[in-house]
């Protein structure tokens, strides 16, 4: 059964000549759903130290409390509150009988007359529930010339100055044995690092790259490093792709150009399907060269061609060869980006598996649009814009020049994309709009 084509027949009101970005969005959703090529993989146990920005293949719960023991939250004296003053009482002498320093707990026992003395993080006996922190103790005024105190000796301490239990950390404060810690399909960042490294965990359970394949397609592709040939212009897609999809932490396999001819595209789709769970390609999907790629990836895999209700952008195929995914791009450099961005990325972050993708989500600013822009109704427009945050807070922003979808450098001199929704007409200047900052994303 062809299962592309009949989810895209299931889909009413579908025109695949201009299709709104979101049933786009929808219909990538659902085929990856079906086809699930990656999710049935088996995960795999990589090193703490190796997995910042993999996801987590299990649920994680605590073996243990954290911290571990009560603990003191400053440097200074540990003694038992008592439960009631005597009248007129304030204060309290405390024998001081030992030390607890951070990994070198205090073992002997504590009586309610006496206090130990305890460092940030070190150990509180159980007997203890109150820490006076140093500067709170002045120790000359009692008598000591000398400002360190010893073992036999006694501090005076201000009871009415704490509440039992001030400066003391609760074992299990932090997370309780048996909690439970993560969900799989967390991505992992520097602070759940970190977490699962306190649980006492040296190695985790993630699930194994998704492995994406790139290549560009055209005649006219010289490599960087070559001497530019006439008429031939150098390949960057390649590389902002790549860029795009090490950013996602996908494992990228760059299978460099194929050239405008079906057995060449056949021999590379080929290949690409047996390495990748995923294959990106870019130029050759519009009309001039469409129908030729579509008759060979009819005959190798099954493939939907639409035209997205886009500027830039416009063409996208959708596919499946073998067990893999292909997702074929417009050539134009800008707009690679902002299919990539609108269109791949979701589906990409769909088949890592991410449970929240919070980590990944699109943030998005309301600005004021400091200037007019021409804009068509019944298609999502993005412009390159340049964003500036005012002293009372509100974002504006302004077109970044030549917005042609071949200009690259406005994805470079602008930091933001302009997002013009699909039912809009033109925009005013002062008009409220919606921007994607790029650095997050690029
Ligand atoms: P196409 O979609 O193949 O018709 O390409 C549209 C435009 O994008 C043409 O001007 C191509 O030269 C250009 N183009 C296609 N692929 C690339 C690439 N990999 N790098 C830079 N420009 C490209
Ligand atoms: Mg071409």
């Amino acid at each position: 059964m062809k299962t592309l084509q009949s989810l895209a027949q299931n889909m009413k009101g579908l025109n695949p000549q201009t299709m709104p970005i979101g049933q786009a969005n929808l219909l990538i959703e659902q085929c990856v759903k079906a086809l699930d090529p990656y999710a049935s993989k088996e995960s795999q146990r990589i090193k703490l130290e190796e997995a910042f920005g993999r996801t987590l293949a299990i649920d994680i719960t605590s073996p243990i409390q954290v911290p571990a023991h009560n603990n003191s939250a400053m440097d200074g004296f540990a003694f038992r509150m008592p439960q009631t003053l005597k009248p007129g009482q304030t204060s309290m002498r405390f024998k001081m009988v030992g030390e607890s320093f951070a990994g070198k707990p205090f073992l002997g026992p504590v009586a309610f007359d006496e206090c130990i003395k305890i460092m940030t993080g070190a150990v509180l006996p159980p007997e203890l529930d109150t820490v006076a922190p140093q500067e709170a103790v002045p120790l000359e005024s009692f008598g000591q010339v000398q400002n360190t105190l010893s073992l036999g000796q006694s501090v005076e301490i201000e009871l009415t100055r704490f509440t039992a239990g001030d400066n003391r950390r609760l074992a299990g404060e932090d997370i309780q044995q048996g909690s439970l810690v993560f969900e799989a399909g967390e991505r992992l960042h520097a602070a759940s690092m970190g977490l699962i490294a306190s649980l006492g965990f040296s190695h985790v359970q993630v699930k194994p790259l998704l492995k994406v394949a790139l290549f560009s397609t055209g005649d006219e592709l010289q490599k960087p490093g070559e001497t530019l040939k006439p008429g031939m212009i150098f390949d960057s897609n390649r590389y902002t792709l790549k860029g795009l999809l090490q950013g996602l932490g996908c494992e990228v396999i760059d299978l460099g150009v194929a050239a405008d001819q079906p057995q060449a595209l056949k021999q590379m789709l080929l290949q690409a399907a047996r390495l990748a769970d995923v294959i990106i390609a870019s130029g050759g999907m519009s009309d001039g060269d469409a129908d030729h790629t579509k008759d060979l990836m009819q005959e190798i895999g099954e493939v939907l061609f639409w035209k997205i209700a886009m500027r830039p952008g416009r063409p996208l195929a959708l596919g499946r060869i073998g067990s893999s995914m292909l997702f074929g791009l417009p050539g134009n450099p800008v707009a690679v980006m902002v299919t990539f961005l609108s269109m791949v990325r979701p589906a990409l972050l769909q088949m890592m598996g991410l449970k929240h993708d919070k980590a990944f989500a699109i943030s998005t600013v309301n600005a004021i649009c400091e200037e007019p822009i021409r804009k068509i109704s019944g298609r999502t427009e993005f412009q390159r814009g340049k964003s500036r945050l005012s002293d009372t807070g509100q974002w504006s922003v302004r077109l970044s020049g030549n917005q042609g979808s071949g200009i690259l450098s406005s994805m470079v001199q602008g930091d933001c994309l302009i997002v013009l929704e699909h039912e809009r007409g033109d925009i005013r200047a002062n008009e409220s709009v919606t921007i994607w900052p790029l650095a997050h994303l690029i």
